[in-house]
Parts: structure tokens; sequence; C-alpha cells
């Protein structure tokens, strides 16, 4: 008989974990608090107007080929991407813009109108990161987390002495780009972890060249869609989903995961449990208190969580063709290096930077004819720095409609005719997410790798986390890899008859 795994939460951990899961012969049912699949993707409609909740921005498709295929399915069956360029266009804090781009040679060309010699410099950086990509993916982003011991391997750490991880994002950048406006450019996607380039390893230049090897794309129907043709295929491989149904807590017994008791008060029981809800947030409310290993409340207050996000999801009477899909603003306050700032933990409420995203020029059917729906997103404090939203958020907006002009975005409020705004406190009540810290645990060298939680939870047996706290970490490419650690280790804790070449 095959050993049965309940996963809680429908987000994409849960749901590439299922699917793995479902396809080396588990028997596999997942539990999801909302109506909906997705978790932070799961997209929200304001009448005809239909919006991506957080993802907007899909790296290297080849990791969802990957797990497909892994399945025995066709990730084109179920998802239709769509390739974009420019890759994201900067605006920066002295008017002047640079449109990222994996069509190299017209980057190079932009480039040159910022300095005569930065062509080169970029064609070292880029030498130097298809060298970083083998030696870095492979062993450290796509496999399971080793011991601490497990990285002391002289070959490797050889390997990668020549790329000077001791050095921050910042200083990787300023490096080889003696301008300041490039190394932000180049560095953003330190967001993307939580964190600024300045605190930033210079490790997760890796992001960056994955975007321009690999390009960025966007899924047809958006990221919901994505997380459509994720749950249909882990339902194709026989994974029950049942919608509207919240855990109350996980059933832990002689120091086992059991199953879990539901909120309507029924008990489901099985061999393991995952589980995919946001890590703070099932710590403090899905563990009974004798299962919480070491996670305490001390030792959670210890921890270092992401950013938060305000967002605008705007549905807007007319269209702005000639806008890029993704642009940044980055303000004269991005480069503010003093230790509050560079944790996020204070509200910009002058000059803030943003990011608009503009789908409807690739995927018209999310708002009605002539109409476009915007997505803006502002990096904002987590919950645990005291911004009192209830006075804050009015203004807020305010604030971010004007600064829209600043994207080309001219008088927006004009043409605003469908509305939501999300607060830290949205994203901690609504989508149940510890803190509002919407990037989950930073990505400091204290949490990373070994020192992030391990897939394996050390408070119980047969209980396993996935999702952007564990290693390697919280973007959705990263949550993909460990979906396939995850399936490694239950493997190895629970070993099915058919689990052959389809783990790992
Ligand atoms: C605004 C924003 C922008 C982002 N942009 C990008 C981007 O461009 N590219 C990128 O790669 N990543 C991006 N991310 C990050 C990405 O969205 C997240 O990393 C990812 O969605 C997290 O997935 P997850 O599986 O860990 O958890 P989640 O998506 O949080 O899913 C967890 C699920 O568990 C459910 N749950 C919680 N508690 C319970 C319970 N008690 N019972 C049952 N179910 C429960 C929740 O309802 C939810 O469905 C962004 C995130 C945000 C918020």
């Amino acid at each position: 008989m095959s050993q049965k795994i309940l996963i809680v939460g429908a987000g994409p951990g849960g749901l590439s974990t299922a699917m793995r899961l479902a396809s080396a012969g588990y028997e596999v049912s997942i539990y999801e608090a909302a109506d909906r699949v997705g978790g932070r993707m799961r997209g929200l409609s304001v009448g005809d107007y239909h919006f991506d909740t957080g993802p907007t921005i899909l790296q290297v498709p080849r990791v969802y080929e990957e797990l497909f295929a892994t399945c025995g399915l066709n990730f084109y069956d179920y998802v239709t991407l769509t390739r974009l360029d420019p890759n994201t266009r900067i605006k920066f804090w002295d008017n002047t813009h640079l449109d990222l781009s994996s069509d190299l040679a017209s980057f190079k060309q932009q480039l040159a109108t910022f300095g005569a010699d930065l062509p080169e410099a970029f064609d070292r950086w880029y030498i130097e990161h298809l060298r970083k990509d083998v030696i870095g993916y492979g062993p450290y982003l796509g496999s399971p987390v080793r011991s601490p011991l497990g990285y002391l391997k002289p070959a490797e750490i050889a390997a990668a002495l020549p790329f000077r991880p001791w050095e921050t994002l910042y200083q990787h950048f300023e490096r080889f780009f003696p301008d300041e406006r490039l190394v932000y450019a180049m560095g953003y996607q330190a967001k993307y972890l939580g964190m600024h380039p300045t605190a930033c390893s210079s490790v997760f230049s890796l992001v960056t060249f994955l975007e321009f090897h690999y390009g960025i794309w966007h899924p047809k129907g958006g990221f919901r869609a994505l997380a459509g043709g994720l749950a249909r295929a882990a339902q194709d491989l026989g994974v029950q989903i049942h919608l509207n149904s919240p855990v109350r807590q996980v059933v832990v017994e002689e120091g086992k995961a059991r199953g879990l008791l539901l909120a309507d008060g029924s008990r489901v029981m099985a061999d393991a449990v995952v589980i995919n809800a946001d890590f703070g947030h099932a710590v403090q409310n899905l563990l009974p208190a004798h299962a919480r290993g070491p996670y305490t409340d001390r030792k959670l207050d210890k921890m270092e969580f992401s950013c938060s996000t305000f967002m605008l999801y705007l549905g807007v009477d007319r269209r702005w063709e000639d806008l890029p899909h993704h642009q940044l603003y980055l303000s004269e306050n991005i480069r503010r290096h003093d230790p509050m700032w560079a944790k996020s933990a204070v509200l910009d409420e002058e000059n803030p930077s943003f990011y608009v995203c503009n789908p409807t020029i690739v995927d018209p059917a999310n708002a009605p004819e002539g109409h476009s729906t915007l997505f803006v997103l502002v990096p904002i404090p987590n919950l645990r720095h005291g911004v009192d939203w209830s006075t804050k958020q009015a203004p807020y907006r305010e604030r971010i409609l004007r600064q829209m002009a600043k994207l080309g975005y001219e008088d927006i409020e004009r043409h605003i005719v469908a509305e939501q705004c999300y607060t830290a406190e949205s994203w901690r009540d609504e989508h149940r997410t510890h803190l509002g810290a919407v990037f989950n645990l930073i990505h400091s060298w204290n949490q990373l790798g070994p020192l992030r939680p391990h897939i394996r939870h050390n408070g119980a047996k047969n209980l396993y986390w996935i999702g952007g706290a564990v290693h390697p970490g919280s973007g959705l490419l990263t949550i993909l890899e460990a979906a396939k650690s995850a399936a490694h280790f239950i493997g190895e804790d629970l070993p099915t008859l058919q689990r052959t070449a389809h783990l790992v």
C-alpha cells in the first residue's frame, strides 16, 4: 500500500512538492485554507479586472520544464510562456533609464552611452558568470542542503574563492561598473531576497545573470494561471486538493507527525505531513508547543524576516502600450546605506522606490477592451517595525499615485476605475504571512544553506517544511528547487516501492 502524505497549503511549494511525491508513488492530499490555489500568487479580481497578487517575474523556465518532465508531463501542455523584452526598465534618480535586456548586443549599446568602457566590463562580468553558473547552480542552488561540515570540501571552496563570496552585492557590481546607477540596476534583485545590495552577499549576482541569460517570462493568463497549471498537473498525477479547508493543527504524537486537525474539527491521518504554510505563521499557529523544536517565540524574534510590500492593484480605463511590462523607479533614497534604511526598517514617505507591472500589453484578457490592469509594488517595513497603517494607508496611496508619473503613468488617479490596496497587515491577515514579511526569512549569511530551517523539521519526525523559508530561498525558482529536495528527504525517510529514478 502506498504511503499517505498530507500537505498544508497549495502555494507553489505545496503544489510542486505534491507533483513530485505523487509521481513517485505516494498518495498525496493538499489542504488549503483559501478558496483558490496559488498562495501569494493566487491572484485577485475586482469586477472585470484580474490581477496577479505576488510574483510577476518568471525566471529560468528550464526549472518548470524539469519539474513536469520528472513527473512524465510536458510543462507546455499546462502553461504558455511569453518572453519579455526588455526584461525590466530601470529609471534612475537622475531621470536617466536603462533597459535590462537579454538582447546583449542592444544592452551593450545602451551601456556605451553610460560609459565607453562599460560594454567591455559587462563582457568580463558575463563570462565570469557563465562559470559561476556551473560552479554555483548545481552544487548549491540545485541540490539538497548539506550539513555545515558538508560544505567544507577543499575542491569546492577552491572553485568558489575566485568569485569572492565575501563581498557584498554592492561591492561586487562596483568592482565591474564604476557608475552607481549600474550598481543598483544590476543589484536590484537583492530585493527579491528582502535585502539591500549593501547587506546581501555577492553570491546572488547569479540571479542577475540568470535573468540576462535565460530571459524573463510571463505566463499567459498571469501567475494565477501558472498556479492553475501546477494544480491541474498535480490532480492529473492523482493529488487530491481540498480548498476552503483550513488546518487548525498538525497532529504530533510520540514525536511523530500523524496527520492534521482541520478547522471543522475533523482529523485526517497520514504517514507524513509537509507544511507549505508560511514558516513563522505555522510555527506559532499550527505546531503544538511540544513539537516546535528550536523555534520558540524567542528564537523567531531573533530571526530576520524580509521587508513587506505596499500594493496597489489598479484597474484603469486606458492602456500604455508604449511602456514596458516591468518598470522600476530607483529613487535617490536607494543610495542610503545607514542600517535602518538598509534593513528596510524605515517607511520612505518622501521619495520611495517602486515597481510597476503593466501586464495587459502582453495579456489583454485581464481587463475590458481598451482598459488595463496595473500592479504597483513598494517595499515597506515588515510589522516588526511598527508602522500605523490605519493612519498611513490613505496618504501613502496618494504619494505613490503621484510618484507613478515618474514612470510615465501621468495623471493616473483620473483613470482608476477599480482598485485594491494591500499593506503589510493584508499580507499578515489575508495570506497568513508572519509579520507580513512577503519574501520570508532574509538571506543573510546566518540564514543561508544549513543555517536556514531544514526541510526535515527537527521538532518531530515525518514532518517537513516546503516554501520560501528553507534552502535555497524565497523566490519561485528556488522554491521549485526546494521541492526537489523535499521529495529527496521524504524518499530517504519513507521509501516507496515506486521510488526509482523519479526522485532527484
Ligand atoms: C508582492 C510579491 C511579489 C513577488 N514577486 C516575485 C517574483 O516576481 N518572482 C518570484 O519568483 N517570486 C516572487 N515573489 C515570491 C513568491 O511569490 C513566493 O516566494 C511564493 O509565492 C511563496 O510560495 P510558498 O509556496 O512558499 O508559499 P505561499 O505562496 O505563501 O503559499 C502558502 C499556502 O499555504 C496556505 N495556508 C496557510 N495557512 C494555512 C492553514 N492553516 N491551512 C491550510 N492552508 C494554509 C495559504 O493559504 C497559501 O495558499 C513575490 C512575492 C510577493 C508577495
